[in-house]
């Protein structure tokens, strides 16, 4: 079955009554929020909605996502506004769900019941870390704990539940990371989305980088950090939607983009790394016998070792710009490899064997 449209409609900051150090939302608000009423949003979501469904194409699903802002955290003639302005598209069949990302405090009993009857399906939480000093440090303004209440009342009510966490959080380091995939894997979200922290023009932490007190990953830290989460989200069957964040404007513009891990093709790279890691343990496990120890030296006669893997992951075993296969290279100075596309592999896997 192909994937539902996503319909992505942003709120940016709204429904926020925080600043994270990190956050710039609330400049971009200020500057949209200047001009936009009720209804002009409303009439805003008709248009984003109306454009979306002409690519509709042959997907059965259509899901409309409020992103950016705090969804459930909105004045309640807001949430309101925005809920039925969807509600004649659903009648019509034409949107069949609902998702928003919200903070994990604002998950109450009662803006629950006000928001499942329009339709709410799935509710994405902003956790950023599951360390309550990284938290504090960042000024989230909540808690774990508000984490762990916030999706088990999702569960309880139904609703599908993901988790958005960030690398590269000031005070968090490696083991944090994995302490917050962890702690969330054991927790069962449906769905994980991984972010690298940037620095933004208009947040707090800008100051905080001019000044040294916060020094953002290395793009190499931010790859592994996340690969090690994916690999822990994945191992406990939360499907991870979305690694790094999606290309925009800003991050072209230096000038609101000052420091940080970005790269526009950061997911492809985490999943290359992961798929590096995957080939090397294959060619280990066939290169056992006394000759194959030559492999791992440079020879003039070579070992010869195919590596299969399904069509699809063929850029992520070669890497971005053929990375992978440069470091297989070094690793293996022994061995020459030949790569095979093979349909019925799984999308994740790599198979090694030796060509005698
Ligand atoms: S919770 Fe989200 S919208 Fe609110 S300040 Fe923090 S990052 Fe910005």
């Amino acid at each position: 079955m192909s994937p539902p449209l996503v319909i992505p409609f942003f709120i940016p900051h709204q429904g926020c009554p925080h600043l994270c150090v990190f956050c710039n939302q609330r400049l971009i608000a200020r500057q949209t929020s200047k001009t936009q009423t009720i209804n002009s949003e409303a009439d805003r979501l008709s248009d984003v909605i109306h454009t979306y469904l002409k690519f509709k194409k042959n997907r059965n699903q259509v899901e409309l996502a409020f992103f950016g802002g705090n969804f459930l955290g909105l004045e309640t003639s807001r949430l309101l506004a925005l809920l039925k302005a969807v509600q004649p598209w659903i009648r019509q069949g034409q949107i069949h769900s609902i998702r928003c990302s919200t903070r994990p405090d604002t998950v109450t009993p009662r803006i629950l019941d006000l928001a499942r009857p329009f339709g709410l399906e799935t509710v994405e939480l902003g956790v950023q870390s599951m360390d309550d000093r990284v938290l504090t440090l960042a000024e989230r303004g909540h808690t774990r704990e508000d984490t762990r209440k916030a999706l088990a009342r999702l569960k309880n009510n139904g609703l599908k539940t993901g988790v958005q966490v960030m690398v590269g959080m000031p005070g968090d380091d490696d083991l944090g990371a994995v302490h917050t995939a962890e702690t969330l894997a054991a927790l069962k979200p449906d769905l994980a989305r991984i972010y690298p922290l940037l620095v933004l023009e208009g947040a707090r932490l800008a100051h905080w980088y001019r000044s040294g007190r916060y020094v953002p990953l290395s793009l190499e830290q931010a790859v592994d950090q996340t690969k090690k989460m994916v690999t822990i989200f994945k191992g406990a069957g939360v499907s991870v939607a979305r690694i790094g964040l999606q290309a925009t404007e800003m991050m072209d513009d230096a000038d609101r983009m000052i420091a940080g891990p970005w790269h526009p093709a950061f997911g492809h790279l985490v999943l290359s790394a992961l798929m590096f890691d995957r080939a090397c343990k294959q060619i280990d496990s066939v290169l056992t016998g006394p000759a194959d120890r030559k492999a791992i030296e440079p020879s003039d006669e070579k070992r010869r070792v195919v590596l299969q893997v399904h069509p699809r992951s063929l850029s992520r075993l070669q890497g971005n710009r053929k990375t992978n296969l440069d470091r297989l290279a070094q690793t293996y100075p022994g061995v020459s490899f030949i790569i095979e596309r093979v349909e019925t592999l799984d999308t994740d896997q790599v198979h090694a064997h030796i060509l005698e």
